[in-house]
C-alpha cells in the first residue's frame, strides 16, 4: 500500500501570498502618491501659477510632513551597491523611484521644481517673503558655486565607498527636517540653511543638494527642452526671472533647470517677450517668421 507523503516542515500549511495580499496594505499610499504625482504632471502641463502653488503645498504638506517621501542620497547609495528593497513590500518606493527617473529624463529635474518637499519649502517661502531681501548673486560667482553640489555628490559617495557609513545623508541633506527628528546642531544648521534661503534663492538646491547634483547630470538625457527663440540671445528677460540660474542668453542649463515653468509663461506671453512684437512686424513687413532654436 502506498503511504501519503509526509510534510514534516508544514509547507502546505503555510497560506499562499495573493497579488491582493500584497497590494491591500501598500494601495492606500500608492494611490495618493499617484493622485499627487498627477496633480503635479498637470500643474506642469498647464503652466498654470496657481495649480504650481498647490502641487507644492501638496508637495510640503503630504509628501513632506505627512509621509516624509523624499528621494535622498541614500537612494543613489542603494543603487550603487545594487541593494534595492524587495519589490513586492516596497512597491511605493518602486513607483516613485521611477517616476522620478523617467520624468528627469523626460522632462529634466521635475522631481526638484515640483515633487521634492525641500524644494517645494523654499520655493514656497521664496513667494512670501518680500523681495527686496534677495540678494542677486554675481553671474561669474553664481556659475561656479553651481559646481559646489557635484563636488559634495563626489565627496559623500567617496566617504560612502570607503565607510559603508549610510548616516553621512544626515550632514549633507536637510530632508530629516519632515520626520521633526534631529539632534541640536542639526537644527541649528537647518535654522542657518533656511535664514540664508530667504536672501539667496533656492541656495541650497542650486548650490548644496547632491540628489540635485545627480538629478542635473541626468538631466543631460532630457528628451523634451525648453524653447528658444533667437532673440534670447540678446532680449535676457528670462535669464533675470528665473530664480535658479538656470538661463545663459539663448541657452538653457540642463543641470539647473528644474521646470519651474517661469520662463516659459514669458516666453509665451505676447505682452511681454519681444519675439512676438517682432514677429508681428516681420508679418506687417511681410519678412518670413524666426524659428525657435
Ligand atoms: S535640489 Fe535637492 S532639495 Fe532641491 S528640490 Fe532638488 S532634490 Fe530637492
Ligand atoms: S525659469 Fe525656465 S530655465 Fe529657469 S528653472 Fe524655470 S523653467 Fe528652468
Amino acid at each position: 500500500m502506498i503511504q501519503p507523503e509526509v510534510d514534516p516542515w508544514g509547507f502546505d500549511e503555510q497560506p499562499v501570498e495573493t497579488l491582493a495580499d500584497v497590494l491591500a496594505p501598500q494601495a492606500p499610499d500608492l494611490m495618493a502618491l499617484a493622485l499627487f504625482l498627477a496633480f503635479a504632471y498637470v500643474s506642469f502641463r498647464r503652466k498654470s501659477v496657481r495649480l504650481k502653488y498647490l502641487a507644492l503645498v501638496l508637495a510640503v504638506g503630504y509628501m513632506g510632513f505627512t509621509k516624509s517621501t523624499l528621494i535622498s542620497i541614500t537612494d543613489v547609495f542603494r543603487l550603487v551597491d545594487r541593494d534595492l528593497p524587495v519589490f513586492r513590500s516596497a512597491l511605493v518606493w518602486y513607483a516613485f523611484a521611477g517616476f522620478t527617473l523617467v520624468s528627469t529624463v523626460l522632462w529634466g529635474r521635475f522631481y526638484c521644481g515640483r515633487v521634492c518637499a525641500f524644494g517645494a519649502l523654499t520655493q514656497l517661502t521664496d513667494a512670501v517673503l518680500p523681495s527686496r531681501w534677495r540678494v542677486e548673486v554675481p553671474r561669474a560667482i553664481e556659475r561656479r558655486a553651481a559646481w559646489i553640489k557635484f563636488a559634495v555628490l563626489a565627496g559623500v559617495l567617496a566617504y560612502y565607498a570607503a565607510t559603508h557609513n549610510v548616516l553621512v545623508y544626515r550632514y549633507v541633506e536637510p530632508f530629516w527636517m519632515f520626520t521633526l527628528v534631529g539632534t541640536t546642531p542639526m537644527w541649528i544648521g537647518l535654522g542657518v540653511l533656511l535664514v540664508a534661503t530667504a536672501f539667496v534663492r533656492n541656495l541650497y538646491c542650486r548650490f548644496l543638494c547632491p540628489l540635485g547634483a545627480t538629478l542635473g547630470i541626468i538631466s543631460n538625457l532630457t528628451m523634451f527642452r525648453i524653447k528658444r527663440w533667437s532673440e534670447c540671445q540678446t532680449c535676457r528677460i528670462c535669464q533675470k526671472a528665473c530664480g535658479w540660474g538656470a538661463i545663459d542668453g539663448p541657452k538653457i542649463l540642463v543641470t539647473e533647470c528644474v521646470r519651474c515653468d517661469d520662463c516659459e509663461r514669458l516666453y509665451a506671453d505676447q505682452q511681454k517677450c519681444p519675439h512676438w512684437r517682432i514677429l508681428d512686424y516681420r508679418a506687417t513687413k511681410k519678412v518670413l517668421p524666426l524659428r525657435p532654436v
